[in-house]
């Protein structure tokens, strides 16, 4: 008989599991409480994206007139539209999903999954009726929600999620947002092209505070945000909030990182906007599913612990994606490679997943990408490193394109040149790290890649140039 696989979860984690279990010829059975794509495909990179590029168009309309188009009469946001063509692309997605479902033979059963024991899930479906099924291996890849502030609650209208904000109606006037991470940047820079004033607060003391992003990225994406008229306060956070003659007036105090706050940090600041988004970070969806009922791992705040193999301490029980938590990497391909580890190990394939080659793509204005160790990291690990950056204003493309904010470096070990970490933030990072990774993938050094002609004009050309800036002879600066 086949192995009976069940998945629970159908984000990028679970559905590309269940893909390649199928493909290795399990049974599977996948189990969503909401729709097949996860946060991905519904809440996240997808929808998100799309905002995002109708926000880039408009401002590239605001810059027309330096393209040499004279635009007669207004240029704004119809978001009713931006809002149909956002689902209508996540439905797309989504009946894609399903139709591999179908093509695969994979079993869908829409409702919550919960644990039994060992073998046995129950299936709630959403008028409340329960099936009983059995497995020989469960891949756990229930993702995660949007983490509030303590005391604070969601209300969708006032006090939103990241949720509420890729459903917006309107353009707020103004907007607070709370956290400047990764969504929290990236929803700054969208909200504030489509004309919102944007107040973003950080507790800590730089943008994107996040160990594998490069602090002089931090530094130029502060600069671009203040060139946007984006207000940034750095080590504060938001304290307190009331409603008066509706608008919100939030009162920002010192970070509770802060060591030893002056007296300026500990001075109240108030701001008042029509709309706070608040972007702390998330929170797993591994309560209620039945964890205990076969004894699986979490951490303390309920986060999955697995292997490299994404075996969990419970046997025959896999977990993958953003349920594993911030100890991993919380993106949509993380979760989609760590399915098809789990798959091929459920299937007697023996693989590890290897994180070392993962890149981390921002889509704020500039974009924002890295692959591989900082510089502090490479440093902590022991190696001994060079680097090098290079401005993209120096690469022809950038000024025919007209984008010429940023800078990319390139962190390689100083005895062999072996390519360590590429970060960058500049125009379509996000698609030029596809090379630096495959670099390091490889383990190139800076010569392979110096060596490779790269075609002109293109944006791609930073690499080259970064690799002849490391061998000691750059062409163009
Ligand atoms: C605003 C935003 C933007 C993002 N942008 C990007 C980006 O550009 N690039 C990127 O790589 N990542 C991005 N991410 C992160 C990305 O969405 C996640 O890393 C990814 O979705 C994780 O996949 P997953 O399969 O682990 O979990 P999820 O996608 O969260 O899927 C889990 C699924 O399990 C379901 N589920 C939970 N419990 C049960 C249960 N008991 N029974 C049945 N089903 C259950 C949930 O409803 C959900 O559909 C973004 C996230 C957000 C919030």
């Amino acid at each position: 008989m086949n192995r009976r696989v069940a998945i629970l979860g159908a984000g990028p984690g679970g559905y590309v599991a269940a893909i390649r279990a199928a493909q290795l010829g399990a049974e599977v059975t996948v189990i969503e409480n909401d729709n097949v794509g996860g946060t991905c495909l519904n809440w996240g990179c997808i929808p998100s994206k799309v905002i995002i590029t109708t926000a880039e168009l408009l401002e590239k309309f605001h810059r027309a007139d330096h393209f040499g188009i004279t635009l007669e009469g207004s240029v704004r946001v119809n978001m009713p539209k931006v809002m149909a063509r956002k689902q209508a692309v996540v439905k797309d997605q989504a009946d894609g999903i399903l139709k591999l479902f179908k093509q695969h033979k994979i079993h869908y059963l829409k409702g919550s999954g919960i644990i039994k024991g060992p073998g046995i899930a129950t299936v709630k479906d959403p008028i409340g009726s329960e099936t009983a099924m059995n497995w020989d291996d469960l891949i756990i890849a229930t993702g995660t929600q949007p983490a509030m502030i303590s005391g604070f609650s969601f209300d969708g209208q006032r006090l939103l999620s990241s949720n509420d904000a890729l459903n917006l109606e309107e353009v707020p006037e103004s907007i607070l947002i709370v956290g400047g991470g990764v969504i929290g940047c990236e929803f700054a820079c969208m909200l504030s092209a489509l004309g919102a004033a944007v107040t973003l607060v950080e507790a800590l003391p730089r943008l994107l505070p996040l160990p594998s992003i490069d602090e002089a990225c931090s530094k130029v994406m502060l600069r671009e945000m203040k060139k946007r008229k984006i207000k940034c306060l750095l080590s504060r956070t938001v304290i307190d909030w009331e409603e008066i003659d509706g608008r919100l007036k939030a009162t920002i105090g010192p970070s509770p990182f802060l060591e030893s706050p002056s007296d300026k940090d500990r001075d109240p600041l108030i701001c008042i906007v029509d709309k706070i988004l608040i972007c702390i970070g998330r929170r797993p969806n591994s309560s209620g599913i039945g964890l205990e009922s076969i004894g699986v791992q979490t951490d303390e705040k309920g986060w999955i612990v697995a292997d490299e193999q994404m075996r969990t301490n419970a046997a025959n029980v896999y977990a993958i994606g953003d349920i594993l938590g911030p100890s991993r990497v919380m993106l949509a391909h993380v979760a989609s490679a760590e399915g098809i580890v789990a798959a091929e190990n459920v299937m007697g394939l023996n693989r590890k997943m290897d994180y070392s080659a993962v890149p981390g793509a921002i889509f704020t204005s500039p974009e924002v990408a890295c692959v591989g160790l900082s510089e502090q990291q490479a440093q902590q690990e022991g190696y001994e490193i060079r680097s090098d950056s290079v401005l993209f204003r120096t690469i022809g493309k950038s000024q025919v394109i007209g984008e010429i904010a940023g800078e990319a470096k390139i962190v390689y070990d100083a005895d062999n040149g072996k390519v360590l970490g590429v970060h960058m933030i500049g125009p379509r990072a996000t698609d030029l790290i596809a090379e630096a990774t495959l670099a390091l993938r490889l383990g190139a050094t800076v010569r392979d890649i110096g060596e490779t002609v790269h075609a002109h004009p293109t944006l791609s050309e930073i690499m080259l140039e970064l690799a002849h800036k490391a061998e000691g002879h750059p062409i163009h600066g």
